[in-house]
């Protein structure tokens, strides 16, 4: 008789049997019963964190305006609206914005290292338009500004803006059919219309670690990085203030991945707090050259409809980006087709489990890179992430891993729990106490916590009701824009339209368009009427129909009950009707979505809306 040893197909199902063990394992000591409760508000010796580094704050005479648009944020979200309004012949706009600038989570983050980790060909908007080609596939922070600011100047928004002035509250006026904004100048601007592109990036959150506030050296967030005390600037170092120094970073998120190799040279010793390691995939970040390029008109929308396309699981000829995004896309569709190709029917279990082997394959690759990287097996080991490669924002890094090579780098990996406390010269994880002289907070922004709270201020509609009230079920809309009962208010963001997320500003592009298109309409309808004023409002037929089957759809929430804890998934918490709400894109997908809002705002019908003029 002869010994056969397992086959292939045994092994590879033990391999993904141990592995769903692990990533359990590893959930279950990361579990926190206060979910999203843990973080806690800047306060006491951390108030100064709301406030801005970059801008002196100069007194000035509150404004009392009447305008056609009031545009509340100045960052892409902003700026695209403020560009795609103009566009449509829109041009009595206010733009407002906390930040002494334009360029919002990019004039917040300029901590050392900053850059976007998605290629800059398709995450910078209006590149075509405003002719500007980027310098590398992915940018630092300083150029990202600064296409921020071009995009201000080509549609000359600069003359609209009023910086350094932070909403804090809107209220629409029924009698008057007009908003009213306020703002922290005493500012009073009546518009006939707002769009609010209050991105989550820029309010900073701190971990609630006991005796935070005791804390005895220098301390700051990363998006308000203190380059007065550890020298250097938003290019690069040289970082003196770090030399000698004991530096400590808590977290290690997207942001932190990119300090830590970015600030390791200059630190005398750089203690690294590690809760949950990233998943660090391959960069390979290069220059681009314009004429390698061959850029023809209408390029822009094509990486951009070409990047999308991948990542939703369609064919395109050639993968223009080319990136880690595409990859996995790529690998879970092929799986589908060759299942299918097969003879398999085609299923969501078929798609869930093309994802969740596809998953498995470039978790593995991720682990096997931290080993192939860095020297000391206990510390590779420590780096390794054990979950599914959307539980947390992916990271993208030629240089994190290498950093723990270095002498003066040391891990504290606290295996999930986190720093358990902070005095005034140091943090503790267990009995274990680090000295420190400054410690960096990478500890993230308000994204999961209700909408006033994210955005600073609160928004109240028609008969008294707020937004915060409106949506505490979860967000309700047509489009992810219109939400009844606040009449000539727009979103712009992702939720509830076409989310999608490795892409953020292609949605905002999209968004600006239909508002635009929106705003554009009712004016000429007021004009051609003769009237004061046009309510815009969604039907509640159309909202509740457009809600339903956000409802009804599973897609984005797959593999997520099962997730290490993190801001995509509600902590670790409950994946509810509110959550699904709030994360939740068309059914379709993006493409499909991007297909339907452009024949929605081309056939001049708006389904959905309501106008009245008056
Ligand atoms: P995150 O919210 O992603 O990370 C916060 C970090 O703090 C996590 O590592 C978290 O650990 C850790 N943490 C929290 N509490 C404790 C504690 N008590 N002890 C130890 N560690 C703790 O914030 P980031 O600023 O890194 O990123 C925010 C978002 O900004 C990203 O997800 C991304 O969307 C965006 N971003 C985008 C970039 C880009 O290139 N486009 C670059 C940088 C940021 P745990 O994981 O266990 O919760």
């Amino acid at each position: 008789m002869t010994a056969t040893g397992p086959s292939r197909d045994d092994e590879l199902r033990r391999h993904r049997r141990e592995l769903r063990e692990r990533y359990r394992v590893e959930r279950e000591k990361r579990l926190r019963p206060e979910g999203n409760q843990q973080y806690l508000e800047p306060s006491g010796r951390y108030a100064h964190l709301m406030d801005d580094p970059w801008t002196e704050r100069v007194d000035r005479e509150p404004v009392t305006e009447d305008v056609t648009v009031a545009v509340v944020g100045a960052g892409f979200a902003g700026l695209v609206t403020g560009a795609r309004l103009v566009d449509a012949g829109v041009t009595d706009l206010r733009i407002l914005d906390g930040g002494g600038d334009v360029g919002g989570a990019w004039y917040w983050n300029r901590y050392p290292g900053a850059m976007c980790d998605t290629a800059a060909m398709v995450y910078l908007p209006l590149l075509e338009e405003t002719g500007y080609v980027p310098s590398k596939k992915y940018v630092y922070a300083p150029e990202i500004q600064g296409h921020a600011r071009r995009i201000a100047e080509h549609w000359d928004l600069y003359r609209h803006a009023l910086f350094s002035t932070q909403v804090t509250d809107l209220r629409w006026d029924a009698a008057a059919h007009r908003w009213i904004v306020r703002t922290d100048r005493g500012d009073t601007i009546r518009a006939r219309y707002v769009t609010m592109g209050t991105g989550p990036l820029h309010r900073p959150k701190l971990p609630g670690i006991p005796g935070i506030q005791e804390f005895g050296g220098t301390a700051f967030h990363t998006s308000r990085w203190d380059y007065a005390a550890t020298g250097g600037d938003p290019s690069g170092g040289p970082f003196t203030g770090l030399r000698d120094r004991r530096v400590g970073i808590i977290g290690t998120g997207a942001t932190a991945v990119q300090v830590i190799p970015t600030i390791a040279p200059d630190c005398g010793e750089l203690f690294v707090f590690q809760r949950t390691p990233s998943s660090i995939d391959v960069r390979g970040n290069h220059e681009l050259d314009p004429v390698e390029l061959d850029l023809r008109p209408g390029w822009q929308r094509e990486w951009l409809m070409n990047f999308a396309t991948l990542q939703t699981g369609g064919f395109t000829d050639e993968d223009l980006v080319k990136d880690g995004w595409t990859d996995i896309a790529q690998r879970i569709r092929d799986r589908v087709v060759a299942s299918v190709g097969a003879g398999e029917e085609f299923t969501p279990a078929t798609i869930a489990r093309a994802f969740a082997d596809s998953d498995d394959e470039k978790m593995d690759e991720i682990r096997a890179r931290v080993d192939a990287v860095v020297t000391d097996p206990a510390t590779a080991e420590a780096l390794k992430p054990w979950y599914r490669q959307l539980c947390k924002r992916p990271c993208f890094h030629d240089e994190y891993l290498q950093a723990f090579n270095r002498p003066n780098v040391h891990l504290v990996d606290t295996d999930g729990r986190g720093v358990s406390r902070i005095d005034a010269t140091g943090a503790w994880v267990g009995d274990t106490h680090v000295e420190l002289d400054c410690l960096v907070f990478a500890s993230g922004f308000e994204v999961g916590t209700d909408y006033s709270r994210r955005s600073g201020f609160e928004t109240t509609g028609r008969d008294g009701v707020t937004l915060s009230e409106y949506w505490a079920d979860g967000m309700r809309s047509l489009h992810g824009i219109h939400s009844r009962g606040f009449p000539n208010l727009f979103v712009v963001g992702l939720a509830q339209g076409s989310n999608l997320i490795s892409n953020v500003t292609h949605n905002l592009v999209e968004a600006a368009t239909t508002i635009a298109s929106v705003i554009a309409h009712g004016e000429e309808l007021a004009a051609a009427e003769g009237a004061d004023s046009v309510e815009v409002e969604v039907a509640e037929d159309a909202e509740a129909s457009w809600v339903g089957a956000i409802d009804g759809n599973d897609a984005g929430l797959l593999g997520t009950a099962d997730c290490t804890p993190g801001y995509y998934n509600n902590e670790g918490g409950p994946v509810g009707l509110r959550e699904r709400r709030n994360v939740g894109g068309y059914p379709g997908g993006p493409i499909a979505y991007f297909t339907y809002i452009d024949r929605w705002r081309n056939d001049g019908e708006f389904r959905g809306l309501e106008f009245r003029t008056a």
